[in-house]
């Protein structure tokens, strides 16, 4: 595949500033995942490495910190534009290595970038405030100042977003980063520190290492240098992250695992809400935390929403990313593949029918959508994330009913109800113990409002004004004696 600018792509880690080759010949090979063929190469590093990055991290970040937000947020404004131009050669890059159709990997680029944006302009905006004073010869300042240091680590579901939504902030509130993307995709995050480095982001602020995940998140965690964590991936290795993370009391921001709840009421608009089920389940073959995973039909409507469903399931064409028309691309990998079986297998075990779907390809990670009914929740769906292109429709006949249904899983990220009933609306939008709720709406992610969940879902929000918050610490003064 042919690139605009063939050196964004990266077979050598930024570390401290510097391009770091494989040391002693350890590389990690990148495979894409449509076709098995390797891409590139990528140094394994480890605990050496990540060292030399939180010292050059510490180095940096005074001096970034101390620039005026508008100097910090001219670079992230130059990022952001050398982003949107390199928007073809970076989503040519997410899809060979992530394997989501080209289409989708460009809009993953716009709304990686969009990121930056914000933060460019809200760098600006860190605002503290003067508290009126309990004694008459002092003053209560409050103020905000960066956390310092971070330690980023990504998955590969969106292997751009989960870059920009943590670094954006970060570097507008004056933190440093230092990044471990996931080992599938480590190529795009690769060349956003190049451009990150074009666009004048200082040597040393933000590093991208690759290998060992155990010894760089060890390490990350372990240093009193690191003070947060931000962690976006499976609630098991958050869980052991904050374990590690306790014995030096690092902020957290964790954005776990999901399970979301899709509930379609009796009074909704049917094919509003098929529309919201098909960008909401199938957008990136089902592979994000915000994908609907239990999606409760009222009964009244259920075959009609069935029926309908089925029809839009058919049109999707399952495709290498890069050809014309492909709407779902590979699963990442066989682990992805077998889950997804693991999970129709048990639900048809358990009585439910497939009510459409093709045969998984042997062989391939190639997954055709399937539609199953009459789901019940002893079945692995209602309890586990499916993180793959399968619709379970359970039913429901209550409002009450399908909320204490909805509710009841540990996680608490996404969250949509449909329905034409504003006292119904809030209802939903008050009782589910989500993050987010999307009312008659299936895409519910933009950089202007706060993502992050409740319950096991995680820590902490990304996007929006709180996004930065989440890289600032409070600091009171009291001016005395005056
Ligand atoms: P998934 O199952 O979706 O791959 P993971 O939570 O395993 O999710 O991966 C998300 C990110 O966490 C990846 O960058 C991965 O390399 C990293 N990771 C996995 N295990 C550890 C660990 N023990 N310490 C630090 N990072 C880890």
């Amino acid at each position: 595949m042919k690139l605009h600018d063939p050196q964004l792509l990266k077979q050598a880690c930024y570390v401290a500033g510097n391009w770091v080759t494989a040391i002693d010949d350890a590389y990690t090979p990148v495979t894409n995942p449509s076709t098995g063929e390797l891409i590139a190469t990528v140094p394994s590093l480890g605990r050496d490495e990540t060292l030399s990055a939180i010292h050059a991290a510490e180095k940096t970040q005074g001096e970034w910190a101390a620039r005026t937000a508008k100097e910090r947020a001219t670079v992230l404004r130059r990022w952001y534009e050398l982003i949107v131009e390199n928007t073809e050669d970076l989503a040519t890059i997410l899809t060979l290595e992530q394997g989501k159709p080209l289409a989708e990997a460009k809009g993953e680029i716009i709304y990686a970038a969009s990121f930056v944006e914000w933060y460019a302009e809200e760098a600006k905006r860190a605002y503290g405030e003067i508290i009126p004073s309990h004694k008459p010869d002092a003053r209560i300042l409050v103020s905000k100042q960066p956390i310092g240091v971070v330690g980023a680590i990504t998955p590969w579901n969106f292997p751009a977003a989960m870059i920009t939504r943590k670094c954006g902030p970060a570097f507008a509130a004056g933190c440093a980063v230092v990044l471990k993307p996931a080992p599938d995709t480590p190529l795009t995050a690769l060349a956003l520190a190049e451009l990150a480095d074009r666009a004048g982001i200082p040597a040393g602020l933000f590093s991208v290492i690759t290998g060992d995940a155990v010894a760089i998140g060890g390490v990350l965690t372990e240093s009193p240098v690191v003070k947060k964590i931000s962690f976006t991936g499976s609630t098991g290795v958050g869980k052991l992250l904050m374990a590690q993370s306790a014995d030096t009391v690092k902020k957290l921001a964790l954005e776990l695992g999901g399970n979301a709840p899709f509930i379609i009421c009796d009074d909704a608009d049917l094919d509003k809400a098929i529309d919201g089920v098909m960008v909401a389940k199938f957008r990136n073959a089902g592979q994000t935390c915000i994908c609907a995973n239990r999606i409760y039909v009222h009964d009244s409507v259920y075959d009609e929403f069935t029926a309908k469903l089925v029809e839009k399931v058919k049109a999707l064409k399952v495709a290498d990313g890069f050809e014309e028309g492909a709407s779902l691309g590979p699963l990442i990998n066989a682990a992805a593949v077998t889950k997804v079986q693991n999970h129709i297998d048990d639900a048809v075990a358990k009585g439910a029918t497939l009510a459409y779907g093709e045969p998984q390809p042997e062989g391939t990670h190639f997954f055709p959508p399937q539609v199953l009914t009459e789901m019940n929740d002893d079945m692995l769906i209602a309890s586990d994330e499916t993180f793959g292109p399968v619709a379970a429709l359970f039913r429901f006949s209550d409002d009450d009913e399908v909320i204490r249904r909805a509710n009841h899983v540990s996680s608490g990220l996404a969250s949509y109800a449909y329905t034409r009933s504003l006292s119904r609306a809030f209802k939903f939008s008050e009782s589910l113990e989500y993050g987010m709720v999307g009312i008659n709406e299936g895409l519910i992610s933009t950089e202007v409002a706060p993502f992050g969940g409740v319950k096991e879902s995680g820590l902490g929000r990304e996007g929006a004004r709180q996004g930065l918050e989440d890289f600032l610490e409070t600091k009171y003064t009291l001016m005395g004696g005056l």
